[in-house]
């Protein structure tokens, strides 16, 4: 298979443009790093060559990075070999007698960001798809074809460090302004820019000067640096904190010194347990992009006009994300007030993107003049997808879809963002209920990147097809679930909410709690949680959960003491915290909690027992999820887990946790808390089972 051609000018400059044969993607395996050593063999010979630029054939992808299958089952030594020869070809490539530009278009991450810090000159191109970065850390790995070298030698250490360790990804307004590339333009000026660079000759290798890069400054960096880290990870993630070490003992070495330091801190890293996991969420993460249903596989429709129904907090961030990503949006509330509400909403997030860099402002201005905000009944007849958000009441959502069916076109597919309510209760009254659906986005719908597609038993295979089209289209990412109480990720971290609540109850203060659960690798604590989701909104699900499911954790009446005093959280200013009004002011316990705790606390949990009671009641949760087939495989869960609640990453997952823990050693300490705190603990059947013949949720891992 053929992965670069290299052909010559006129003028004296060779294009390598990259083009993986019967590929949508550019990807480094080790037969293309093979053909690049044979082209660069190539190039050296011929003595007309004044220069290469560097291109990309695909439309959206300069390269996506290293080919990580293809690498999976790699031995450590043979791992230790990709490595030395990619350090060999890309210093070959440094080392060309002429100058080397990358104009790169598209994604250009990891292995491919590294090919082109061995270039002379970087470009990047203006498009939107063009992302440059090295988020290796990201998958517990370091950059190891020299990027943890080049990146700081090239930029400085404070600035390389703050792309590695926290496995940034830049567009190229940010890339130029970070000095990871010399020049940016519009695509179709790209090579000539590129070819601009090359006329400025070889660049010299020197070290980023400047006071913070300093012999006597650098342990500072890299104190504050490491304290960073720190903060985020809790020392959970060994990359960041591997990568900050050879990037900065490499910082001023001769490169064959620190490409030695990255390769050993590379095999050292991938040995990791948190590797593993964060690879196999990479693995997850690809598994969805390519998920398909089974049966229902092209019956869909391409979508080209979306309407919200709903304007409230999920309505305004899924019809901004939506015109973000080129649909043209209708958005329809029926109070004009919260319609304003929404857009403003809207708004503010493409302003954010303009902030960030993330968009042009023309960009941000056509995307919401690609919503079209309305309060009154107009013609759907053009409308493919129609995504309800209204407030979460069956009458009223059954209201809504009789009168969407009326309005809309027999094609028009007809979705539901509901959090908890029957898919296909929802659609009882419509004379066709095969064509709704369930698209559940998370809160809030421009940062979580799941989406629950819900198949009631009546939904048709065209809803599910254009459902799942439309989520792969928006760059979401699909988890397939069946129509019961909670779906997947709701039913699984509500227990643990209630748990938490109980525990809160029993006398345990929140930001013990919270702490617990932060240290375990949550990204916040579970007190903290309920106040960020609204406590009327947990109560609500808890409750409908509690009717619905056979096995319910049982609720006890804090949070329905709380909200009567008006405390509903973060969206109140009270809840477990207080939320002061003041800017940037943060959270602090609330310090009238008492009457709902007892007066004399008995004697506490240790934290162990804590950490059980909150993690093995999701555990006992996600079984009982596989065991009623709400979703297909464990894959499902521990990737819904994560991409919908941030579940501990480094862990893979509550059942590659469970994994890990073993499943017999978490029946016997569910039977243990069922026996002295609770019968709620109770180890569902499929535990059980498991436990009995030492099954894994993950048997080849
Ligand atoms: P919200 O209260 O913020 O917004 C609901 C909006 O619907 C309001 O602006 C209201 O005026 C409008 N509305 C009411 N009746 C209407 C009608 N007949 N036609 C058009 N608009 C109508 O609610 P939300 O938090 O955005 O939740 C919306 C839906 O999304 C609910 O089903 C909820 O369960 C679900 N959901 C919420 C979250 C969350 O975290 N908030 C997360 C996932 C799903």
């Amino acid at each position: 298979m053929s992965n670069l051609t290299l052909s010559f000018g006129p003028d004296g400059i060779a294009t390598l443009t990259l083009d993986r044969q019967g590929s949508s993607a550019n990807i480094f395996d080790v037969a293309a790093l093979h053909e690049l050593d044979a082209h660069l063999a190539t190039l050296e010979a011929r003595p007309e060559v004044r220069g290469l630029l560097i291109v990309s054939a695909k439309p959206k992808i300069f390269i996506a990075g290293a080919d990580l299958n293809s690498f999976a089952g790699a031995t450590v030594e043979q791992l230790g070999e990709i490595v030395g020869l990619g350090h060999r070809i890309f210093t070959r490539l440094e080392r060309l007698p002429f100058p080397s530009v990358a104009a790169v278009h598209g994604v250009c991450l990891g292995g491919g960001c590294e090919l082109a810090l061995a270039c002379d000159w970087r470009v990047g191109s203006l498009d939107k798809s063009t992302k440059i970065g090295l988020p290796e850390t990201q998958l517990g790995i370091l950059p190891a074809w020299g990027g943890s070298v080049r990146l700081p030698r090239l930029i400085g250490l404070p600035a390389a460090l703050g792309i590695i360790l926290a496995g940034k990804q830049l567009v190229a307004q940010q890339a130029l302004k970070a000095g990871l590339v010399d020049d940016v333009a519009h695509p179709e000026y790209l090579v000539a820019a590129a070819r601009r660079q090359l006329a400025k000759g070889k660049r010299r290798v020197a070290w980023a000067g400047g006071w913070m890069n300093s012999v006597a400054l650098r342990p500072v960096v890299a104190m504050k640096a490491r304290k960073d880290v720190l903060a985020k990870t809790h020392g959970h993630y060994p990359a960041p904190l591997k990568a900050l070490d050879v990037c900065v003992a490499a910082y001023g070495q001769p490169l064959e010194r620190g490409l030695a330091l990255e390769k050993a801190a590379f095999l050292e890293l991938v040995q990791t347990p948190a590797c593993r996991s964060l690879m196999s969420i990479f693995f997850l993460q690809e598994r969805a992009k390519k998920l398909k249903i089974p049966g229902a596989e092209g019956a869909g429709r391409p979508v080209a006009r979306v309407a919200v129904i709903g304007a409230g907090v999920m309505g305004a961030g899924i019809a901004q994300w939506s015109a973000a990503r080129g649909y043209p949006t209708l958005l329809k509330d029926v109070a004009p007030a919260a319609l304003a509400k929404g857009l403003k909403t809207a708004e503010k997030i493409f302003q954010d993107g303009v902030k960030k860099k993330k968009l042009t402002p023309a960009e941000a201005t056509a995307g919401l003049d690609r919503i079209t905000p309305v309060s009154a009944d107009v013609p759907l007849a053009d409308v493919d997808l129609v995504i309800e958000a209204a407030v979460e009441k069956l009458e009223l959502k059954q209201a809504i879809f009789r009168q969407l069916e009326s309005r809309a076109a027999p094609h028009t597919v007809l979705a539901t963002n509901t959090s908890a309510l029957s898919i296909d209760a929802i659609a009882g009254g419509l004379a066709d209920p095969g064509r709704v659906v369930g698209i559940h986005f998370f809160n809030p719908v421009h940062r979580m990147q799941l989406v629950e597609i819900v198949r009631g038993p009546r939904t048709s295979p065209a809803a599910l097809d254009t459902a799942l089209g439309y989520v792969k289209a928006i760059g979401k990412l699909p988890v397939l679930v069946q129509d019961s109480p909670g779906f997947l990720v709701n039913r699984i971290l509500l227990p643990y909410m209630v748990e938490a609540v109980r525990l809160f109850a029993e006398g345990v203060p929140v930001e013990r709690l919270d702490r617990i659960m932060r240290d375990f690798g949550m990204p916040m604590g579970p007190a903290r949680l309920c106040d960020e989701v609204g406590l009327d909104v947990a109560q609500h699900v808890a409750v409908d959960l509690q009717r619905r499911l056979p096995k319910p954790v049982p609720i006890d009446a804090t949070l329905e003491k709380m909200i009567a005093k008006g405390w509903l959280g973060k969206k109140s200013g009270t809840g477990f915290y207080v939320f002061p009004a003041e800017k940037g002011a943060k959270e602090r316990p609330n310090p009238d909690v008492a009457f709902l705790q007892p007066s004399q606390a008995g004697r506490a949990p240790d934290d162990a027992t804590l950490l059980d009671r909150l993690v093995l009641v999701m555990i006992n949760e996600a079984a009982r999820v596989l065991e009623e087939g709400v979703v297909a495989a464990p894959e499902d869960v521990d990737f819904g887990m994560i991409f919908g609640t941030g579940w501990a990453p480094f862990r893979g997952g509550p059942l590659r946790y469970a994994d890990t823990r073993g499943v017999a050693e978490i029946v016997a300490r569910l039977q243990k808390l069922q026996s002295e705190v609770a019968p709620h603990f109770e180890p569902c059947t499929k535990l059980r089972h498991m436990a009995q013949s030492s099954a894994r949720f993950y048997p080849s891992n």
